[in-house]
């Protein structure tokens, strides 16, 4: 615990870095501040993937996939449905007071389950509990930008700015405080946090360097309407969509012929699936108003438990 605390107060002490840096106006920092956004990605996404996941699935047990997408889905909701306006990056346009305070509500759940995320690595090893320590300071300094810059932005002052930081960092130290304190923290916080460390590295860091913007529609569509829009004919447009069909009825032909795909494919696929999922596909509509996209979203995740159910009880 007391180590944890420690670690803790360093990443809490990483959001004020990050709002001081901001309220000084410091491009300088900033600019490096940014590049921790794409390195923080890459190396959260290792940790949690590497090392929490299989820690998470021992500690939990039958219960973890379900407290991973749990963990997950409450940070879209907290973050983006009830958020009217929130990404990750210094925000450079002009929003609403409100915008600010919401984005600072919203980010208490996140910030809390990076203190849970660290209490829970320690309690299971101490080289764990360094690891993840290092993969949530990461993001901490863009996350003290993202919060504080939104605030002034919504026209608050540099104090304030700090202030919102500050409960950030503060609401990360009650993580650490209480895992240890909630038997139900103890047992599954590391599982839940693993959901929380995957939606933040895959789908709040990664968008703000993958250059979505140009991505509107669903992949079909888009190739076609990137090739149209690049001058081409709508034949060529068709074809180059043709194009990745035929590559994926290639990976189905190739998978039984290849003794590697036959045996790893399975958890390939799955990195490449949560990319799809978590990096293309919620980043999409993550920024979008209105309760349609969201409940479309969570209907999904739902949908798939009433298929499996079907499924378990046809087998
Ligand atoms: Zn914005
Ligand atoms: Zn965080």
């Amino acid at each position: 615990m007391s180590s944890a605390f420690g670690y803790a107060l360093v990443a809490a002490l990483g959001n004020v870095v990050g709002a001081l840096a901001v309220t000084r106006r410091a491009a300088g920092e900033l600019a490096l501040i940014e590049h921790f956004v794409a390195f923080g990605a890459g190396f959260m996404l290792a940790v949690a993937l590497v090392e929490v996941l299989p820690e998470a699935f021992a500690r939990s047990g039958p219960a973890a996939p379900a407290l991973v997408l749990a963990g997950y889905l409450a940070v879209h909701f907290t973050q983006h449905t009830l958020t009217p306006h929130f990404h990750f990056g210094e925000e450079t346009h002009a929003v609403n007071r409100v915008a600010g305070t919401s984005a600072v509500v919203g980010l208490l759940l996140h910030t809390f389950f990076d203190g849970v995320a660290i209490a829970s690595a320690f309690l299971v090893r101490p080289a764990l509990g360094l690891m993840v320590f290092i993969a949530i300071f990461l993001h901490k300094l863009p996350e003290g930008v993202t919060v504080s810059s939104l605030m002034m932005a919504g026209g608050r002052s540099g104090g304030q700015a700090i202030g919102a930081a500050a409960m950030l960092g503060a609401a990360t130290l009650a993580g650490v405080a209480l895992t240890d304190q909630i038997s139900f923290l103890v047992h599954h916080g590391l599982a839940l946090s693993a959901g929380v460390t995957i939606y933040v590295a895959a789908s709040n860091l990664v968008p703000e360097f993958q250059g979505k913007r140009v991505h509107k529609l669903p992949e079909g569509v888009t190739v076609s309407s990137l090739m149209m829009a690049g001058g081409r004919s709508g034949g060529q447009a068709i074809g180059a969509a043709a194009m990745l069909g035929a590559a994926t009825l290639a990976g189905v032909a190739l998978t039984d012929q290849i003794s590697f795909l036959v045996h790893h494919g399975l958890a390939l696929s799955a990195g490449v699936t949560i990319y799809v999922a978590a990096s293309n596909l919620v980043p999409e509509f993550q920024g979008k108003r209105g309760w349609k996209l969201p409940a479309a979203f969570f209907a999904g995740a739902a949908t798939f438990y009433v298929t499996k159910a079907i499924l378990d009880s046809v087998s």
